[in-house]
């Protein structure tokens, strides 16, 4: 079976978009968790191939250890304004794991790594693939 992707899919790089504050919450967040992994769902607004991220949502149930962290998608509301999430690695490395990328929720997966500065995010979207990151 070969499944033909939609024409803005290739060849599109997509930037991500976050304010100050998404940043420093985001840092705080992951200090907070250290040196498990945390997670948060990123909330934002897509406008053709920018992806601006407004907000943070704490999931519901979510579960952290040394090397996973995650949440039960069934137990999301439908919201629109998801766009994706973004978690930390206790570790050195910003790369998406195998895992990660099994478990890829909405356009785009930030990593944040130790020691948790806003040069140690990077985005990926659900290949893997690094995506263009901005901040505010
Ligand atoms: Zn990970």
């Amino acid at each position: 079976m070969f499944f033909r992707r939609k024409k803005e899919e290739i060849g599109v790089r997509r930037r991500i978009v976050l304010t100050k504050q998404i940043t420093d919450s985001i840092i705080t967040y992951a200090k907070s968790f250290h040196p498990n992994e945390g997670i948060l769902i990123l909330q934002g607004k897509k406008d053709k191939n920018l992806i601006k991220v407004t907000g943070l949502v704490i999931p519901p149930f979510s579960t952290h250890g040394p090397y996973y962290s995650g949440f039960p998608m069934y137990e999301l509301p439908f919201d629109l304004s998801y766009i994706g999430t973004i978690h930390s690695h206790p570790g050195g490395s910003n790369k998406p794991s195998l895992e990660d990328l099994n478990h890829f929720f909405g356009l785009v997966s930030l990593i944040i790594c130790h020691p948790y500065e806003a040069q140690n995010i990077a985005a990926f979207d659900r290949n893997g693939n690094n995506m263009e990151l901005e901040t505010e």
